[in-house]
């Protein structure tokens, strides 16, 4: 059975100017230094982009963007290329976050379209799922996510599991303080995995790494990653701050990998 390393990614969403992002990079990485069993992912807004990569350049910590589009160039105004991107020093890129969806139009068909230019230009997408809190309680969280996968993803079952993250994101956790519980997130990550081994292979599955995302917090990072399909987390308002994102960090410990869906 595969391990998986864990992912820890902060996004700033829409805060800090370059100035502010460089200055947490200097604070920040201090902090982790000594972390190099887990993979650690800072997504600042694009005009800070540049300069959070000047600032953790030498370093092991990797930048991503919180979006991109799907054609390479062109007439297409605001937009910005994943081929831009990678240019930018970026390595990852957050795709389909709820906030996308809610006010921007996002829908599981743009987001195929992003998931496969992202890959296509060698970088590794951050595909986010999750239910609304309505779904949720009318019993449809399971679906939601089925078609979300299903569709976001679907010409990208056959990348190299390493290349592509999944996200676990509930609405009603994200900048709530309400966080899943960590049955609720294991309940939903394996859900997933199930699905991944289904629509790829079960070798595609279990080295896929699934985040959770939700109001996480330092305090309750380490129960969340003890569950067997928590890969990792993607933290929002938590990661705006270098000390609680490198608690963050920190709590999230590498354990034994287990993947409890898809044992060969
Ligand atoms: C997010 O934006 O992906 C997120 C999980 O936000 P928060 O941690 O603030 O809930």
């Amino acid at each position: 059975m595969e391990k998986r390393r864990p992912l820890i990614a902060g996004n700033w969403k829409m805060h800090k100017t370059s100035a502010e992002a460089a200055d947490f990079v200097r604070r920040f990485l201090p902090l982790v230094s000594g972390l190099r069993d887990r993979d650690i992912v800072l997504a600042p807004a694009f005009p800070a982009l540049e300069a959070v990569a000047a600032a953790l350049a030498g370093s092991a910590v990797a930048l991503a963007a919180q979006d991109a589009f799907w054609e390479t160039e062109g007439a297409f105004t605001g937009e910005v290329s994943p081929r831009m991107l990678a240019a930018a020093g970026c390595r990852y890129v957050i795709l389909g976050h709820s906030e996308r969806r809610q006010f921007f139009g996002e829908t599981d068909e743009t987001v195929r379209r992003k998931v496969a230019a992202v890959l296509a230009a060698g970088l590794i997408p951050i595909v986010c799922v999750g239910e609304r809190e309505e779904e949720r309680e009318r019993g449809q969280t399971f679906s939601i996510l089925d078609k979300q996968l299903r569709d976001g993803l679907k010409d990208s079952f056959t990348a190299d599991a390493g290349r592509l993250v999944l996200a676990y994101e509930p609405v009603w956790a994200i900048g709530t303080g309400r966080t899943a519980t960590a049955a609720q997130a294991q309940e939903a990550h394996a859900f997933l995995r199930n699905r991944l081994a289904e629509l790829g292979t079960p070798a595609f599955a279990a080295g896929v790494r699934i985040l959770y995302g939700g109001s996480v917090k330092p305090e309750n990072t380490a129960e969340l990653m003890g569950m067997p399909d928590v890969d990792g987390a993607l933290v929002g308002g938590a990661s705006l701050q270098a000390e609680s994102f490198a608690r963050i960090v920190a709590a999230a410990q590498p354990g034994p990998r287990k993947g409890t869906a898809i044992e060969p």
